[in-house]
């Protein structure tokens, strides 16, 4: 018998059986049986004509139609349609033709589903991926509205604070010169402690504007000649009686870079340097030592604080320079700034890298890993440019920006900028 004939004589019961199969409801299977009809049609195309072809404007079709649900649980196969296709073909052949017309069917047929498979497959893939990727932008677009959300919660929450604790420092600072003059000695100890109270409270709020400025990419920079040595001198001096209560040894080297003369913010470089050194300090225990150390290098000066605390674990690691990075850990939270473990609220090593960021240079650490035993401690590198003018490495680079958008006339054919001497006869 002709393919034509063989084609013509199963039709009908292939779509009814594969519908019966494959569709589950009646409404379904209406609406899935003139799909089978199409599928049909385009198949005795493609047998008939020998072009394969015929079939992808279906299978193309079928590949994108899933719904959002389909996707979204994973349950949409057309290939799993497709496969069980193959099988009910042989089945509904081998019943109503002879086993030779069968056969000769089945040469033809069974090639055509495979490249149908091959395609859906294909199709499928590229509608799940672009799904996913679509899936993926909506998240991180709602990710960044909740960093948003949140970075303006602690702008506003910061500023609000500020008033109240100002007018709470005014009052306090009015009392203590009464009693002064009064002579009342046992409020002195009692105001003593209220001003600390305000003292924490107040660089607590300064961080978290601090971390808004950074966020929102506006700390300004005051460019100013320093020198490093200087700044380790401050330090050395204010950190002076906390190294002695903790029984601790400060050892500040001399090195290559620190009497440079370098430009910089002295004030925002020297708080990220009483950052990690008091970090150093509260996380190693009493009698440890911090080294501070460090190189000149092409272009920068490397410094390097050593402390023989804690450590911190790789996992860890990942987490210390994003805000917030130690919260949840309640059992390192403690009323003493440099109390050994006592954790703050997490924002000093965010600032920290804000503020080497915003002079261009880095900040990282090395540790072998958290260990109360041995206590191998953990080191920070902080690499700052050796800059020598005042520019602000921001600025600069929006200059960049702009010299590279410069429009064409103002740039000759060698990628030279004209300057007037250019245009000037010699
Ligand atoms: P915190 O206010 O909690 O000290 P930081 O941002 O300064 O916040 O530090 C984040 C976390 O990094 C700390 O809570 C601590 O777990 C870890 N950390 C920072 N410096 C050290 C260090 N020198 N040794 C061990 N852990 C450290």
């Amino acid at each position: 018998m002709a393919l034509q004939t063989s084609l013509q004589k199963i039709r009908t019961p292939w779509v009814e059986r594969i519908s019966r199969e494959l569709a589950s409801g009646e409404g379904v299977r209406v609406g899935f049986a003139e799909q089978l009809e199409r599928f049909y049609e385009l198949l005795e195309q493609a047998v008939m004509t020998g072009d394969i072809a015929w079939l992808d404007p279906i299978l193309y079709d079928w590949g994108h139609a899933p719904t959002e649900t389909n996707l979204d649980e994973g349950d949409y196969f057309v290939s799993f349609v497709i496969n069980r296709m193959v099988s009910l073909t042989i089945e509904v052949a081998s019943k109503n033709l002879s086993k030779k017309d069968a056969l000769e069917l089945l040469a033809v047929v069974i090639p055509i589903y495979t490249h149908s498979l091959s395609v859906v497959v294909r199709y499928e893939m590229e509608t799940r991926v672009a799904h996913i990727s679509s899936e993926l932008g909506k998240t991180q677009e709602k990710l960044q509205q909740l960093d948003r959300n949140k970075s303006s919660f602690i702008s506003v929450a910061a500023h609000e604070l500020k008033t109240p604790l100002t007018l709470i420092e005014g009052y306090t600072a009015m009392m203590a010169d009464t009693v002064e003059q009064s002579g009342q000695s046992q409020f002195e100890t009692l105001l003593k402690g209220v001003s600390t109270g305000i003292h924490r409270l107040r660089h607590i709020i300064d961080d978290m504007i601090d971390v808004s400025l950074i966020d929102n990419n506006l700390l300004t920079l005051n460019f100013q000649p320093l020198w490093i040595t200087h700044l380790l001198n401050l330090l050395k001096n204010e950190l002076g009686k906390t190294i002695h209560d903790r029984r601790q040894t400060l050892i500040i080297n001399k090195f290559e870079g620190d009497n440079l003369m370098i430009y910089g913010d002295s004030e925002r470089i020297y708080q990220a340097l009483y950052n990690v050194t008091t970090n150093a300090i509260k996380y190693t225990p009493d009698n440890g030592t911090i080294t501070i150390n460090g190189r000149l290098l092409p272009g920068f000066v490397e410094i390097i604080i050593a402390d023989s605390g804690i450590g911190i674990s790789a996992e860890h690691q990942a987490v210390i320079f994003e805000k917030f990075g130690q919260l949840g850990r309640t059992d390192l939270h403690s009323s003493g700034k440099t109390k050994f473990k006592g954790g703050g609220p997490g924002l000093g090593l965010p600032i920290t890298r804000g503020i080497i960021e915003a002079h261009g240079g880095t900040i990282w650490v090395e540790s072998e890993g958290h260990d109360e035993v041995e206590y191998k401690g953990s080191t920070f590198h902080i690499l700052l440019p050796t800059r020598t003018e005042a520019s602000d490495p921001r600025i600069a680079k929006l200059f960049g920006q702009f010299e590279t958008m410069k429009p064409e006339s103002e740039t000759d054919p060698s990628g030279k900028e004209k300057s007037p001497t250019n245009d000037s006869p010699a």
